[in-house]
């Protein structure tokens, strides 16, 4: 059990400033996030893309916005713990939160903030009757441990970076691979691409474009074969071990619904003074939460999440008066940033 002051859900940009504005008042932080890197939409969305609105900021891509929080946060050592998901989040006798990951990851904290952005990113599913008696087993949507491909046949679907990444790290140790792509172009960056055409001028790998993995056969939860249509062409069936689901990540709300919050739509209602949920100790800031005149702008959610801090320090130390101070003249900040006076 980790205990801290706040748990931050999202380490999206806002949740990555929240851990900011929170250090600047004293407060220690821990951050979870589902996907397995810091930076939300940004990093997951659109890393090379430029963005301009991001004050005295004039242009800087989604990497490196990300890169610049994470740099910002240093001073104030925060847990991250990426790649699980808050699934359980529990009000104590004493006011406090039992919160628990999709890890059995547990944390105690006086108050969360939900930077849930939209949701929680999950992998896009192969949408087949029977996949769900093969997942996890030999239908796989993210790579665990690789040595268990070592020798085995497999079928790589997607035509993404995840999907030729794996198809490069697994060529050598696999018995044979198969890349099932919808077309015949892909998202994948062309360097890995090109080394996939290689592979497969080569003998050591064959891939099926502009098809689609139609059914799948086998016994239990393992997989034997898979059936591939072609746009153009008749069916084929290849004999596999396992499959392997690169099909892109979408956003769900996923567990947040289900936590007695006051939802609208998609999104969770928030007091604006404080950006308080309508539970007392949660507060949420970003994309996720809705006010009236509410703008899904990176810039707002920093805005918020200062609000959200000056509120949680409040209702820490309540009777005592939380004062603002400069960064560029306080003592006490600049301690707390790790500044030379
Ligand atoms: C293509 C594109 C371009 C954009 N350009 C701009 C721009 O130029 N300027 C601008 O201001 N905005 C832009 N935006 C919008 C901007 O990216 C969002 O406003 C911003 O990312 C919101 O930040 P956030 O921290 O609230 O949420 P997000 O960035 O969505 O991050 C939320 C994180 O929370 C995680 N999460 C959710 N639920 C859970 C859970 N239960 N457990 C664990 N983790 C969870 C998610 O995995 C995710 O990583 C753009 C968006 C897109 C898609």
């Amino acid at each position: 059990m980790i205990t801290t002051d706040v748990v931050i859900i999202g380490a999206g940009p806002c949740g990555l400033f929240q851990v900011f504005e929170l250090g600047l008042l004293g407060l220690k932080a821990e951050v979870v996030d589902s996907i397995r890197q810091p930076g939300g939409q940004c990093s997951e969305l659109y890393p090379d893309k430029p963005i301009y609105d991001i004050p005295a900021i004039p242009v800087c891509s989604g990497e490196e916005l990300t890169e610049r929080l994470l740099k910002q946060i240093e001073p104030f050592d925060c847990g991250m713990h990426l790649g699980q998901e808050v699934q359980v989040v529990e009000r104590q006798d004493d006011d406090s939160f039992r919160i628990e990951t999709s890890a059995g990851k547990k944390f105690s904290a006086k108050a969360i903030v939900i930077a849930g952005g939209v949701g929680s990113f999950q992998p896009r599913p192969l949408r087949l009757p029977n996949a769900g008696d093969f997942a996890d087993t030999s239908l796989h949507y993210r790579v665990r441990d690789p040595a268990q491909f070592a020798g085995k046949k497999l079928a790589i679907l997607g035509g993404g970076d995840s999907a030729l990444d794996w198809v490069l790290e697994l060529v050598d140790a696999a018995r044979h691979i198969t890349l099932v792509h919808r077309r015949d172009e892909y998202r994948a960056v062309p360097d890995s691409v090109q080394k996939m055409r290689m592979h497969v001028a080569s003998g050591k790998m064959d891939v099926i474009e502009n098809a689609r993995v139609t059914a799948i056969s086998g016994e239990g939860s393992q997989v034997s074969a898979v059936t591939i249509q072609p746009k153009d062409g008749d069916t084929t069936e290849i004999s596999v071990d396992h499959i392997l689901v690169f099909f892109g990540l979408v956003p769900k709300l996923g567990p947040i619904a289900e936590w007695g919050l006051d939802i609208n739509r998609k999104t969770i209602n928030v007091d604006t003074e404080n950006f308080e949920t309508s539970e007392p100790g949660i507060y949420a800031v970003g994309d996720i939460n809705y006010y009236p005149g509410k703008k899904k702008l990176i810039l707002c959610g920093f805005h918020e999440a200062a609000l959200a801090a000056f509120a949680i320090k409040q209702r820490l130390e309540p009777g005592k008066k939380v004062h603002v101070q400069y960064t560029t003249t306080s003592p006490i900040l600049h301690q707390r940033l790790g500044v030379p006076d």
